[in-house]
């Protein structure tokens, strides 16, 4: 792994950039969304408990919950994961649906969906109101993304097995999350070798230059007055300001993420203003957001 040219771009963080390396190292816990399409959070409550699970509510979100670091094994045996009331999702992942602020009625894409964590987040947030398409270029990838819709209960989305950058430049959407496909050097486990082995320079360029490609589509298939939330699971400014800016050198204007409600997040101050970067710690994963106004 090019460690270094990780910790070279961490640089753009100052004294964050420590903070960023030890939250690297930290063992991060285990976190759940309930599926509010399938189940409640005292039910969800109740059945871990049953189990003889410890849990706390996560601060900020109504419907996530913390376990202990490596509880997923446990968690795998229990009715309610296997009938999709849970859904293993880490809390940074949780964040982008709740800042695009979609509606039920509205058109949304989900620009690069598998596995789906947050195509179901969407449609529990709208409450399966909003006609949702779900584009991923992957076929095993869109199978298991299919997979997951249907065991949790996810109405009105339609799957794309394509490459967004060829959607059809006459669909319209009211929003789009791009949740681009990056190096996900936030996720990494310095601990572990082998969570960070793919990662080199060649990659981030790689990616940094598909995302811009994705972006350009998204400018041109939202709609006038829509919304595009832009994310990764990356902490290098190449994947995140960089490729977000193309947004706005096309026209959108940024629209600044308010995280108070997310009180207990550490935040990394990145190169862009009003866009969030996500320290990473022993609750979140290092990630990255940016969202953008289409003018009216
Ligand atoms: N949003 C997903 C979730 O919350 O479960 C995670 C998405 S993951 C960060 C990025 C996904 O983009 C991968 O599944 C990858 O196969 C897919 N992808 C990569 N290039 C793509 C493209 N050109 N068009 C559509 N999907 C793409």
């Amino acid at each position: 792994m090019e460690l270094s040219y990780l910790t070279d771009g961490l640089g753009v963080y100052g004294a964050g950039a420590v903070q960023a390396l030890e939250g690297l190292r930290a063992l991060r816990k285990t976190t759940l969304r309930v599926n509010t399409l399938k189940a409640g959070m005292e039910e969800t409550e109740e059945e871990l408990s049953r189990a003889g699970i410890p849990f706390e509510r996560a601060g900020g979100f109504t419907f996530a919950l913390k376990l202990a670091h490596g509880s997923e094994p446990e968690l795998r045996k229990l009715s309610c994961y296997q009938t999709g009331r849970i859904y293993l999702q880490s809390l940074s992942s949780m964040l982008p649906p709740l800042f695009l602020g979609a509606q039920a009625g509205e058109d949304i894409l989900d620009m690069a969906a598998a596995p789906g964590g947050k195509t179901s987040e969407l449609c529990q947030l709208t409450g399966g109101g909003a006609f949702i398409t779900a584009c991923e270029i992957n076929p095993i990838r869109a199978q298991r993304l299919r997979a997951n819709l249907e065991l949790l209960g996810c109405r009105r989305v339609t799957v794309m097995q394509q490459d967004a950058r060829k959607l059809d430049d006459f669909l319209r959407f009211d929003r789009i999350l791009l949740d681009a496909p990056c190096s996900g050097s936030g996720t990494f486990d310095l601990n572990d070798e082998s969570s960070c082995a793919a990662f080199s320079r060649k990659l981030v360029l790689n990616s940094a230059k598909l995302q811009r490609e994705l972006v350009k589509k998204a400018v041109r298939l939202l709609k006038p007055g829509g919304t595009l939330l832009y994310s990764t699971c990356s902490l290098l400014e190449e994947e995140n300001a960089q490729s977000a800016r193309e947004a706005e050198k096309l026209g959108l204007v940024p629209e600044p993420i308010d995280m108070t409600p997310f009180a207990d997040v550490k935040l990394l101050k990145g190169s862009m203003q009003g866009t969030v970067t996500v320290c990473p710690d022993e609750n979140y994963e290092g990630f990255f957001m940016a969202r953008f106004k289409k003018k009216g």
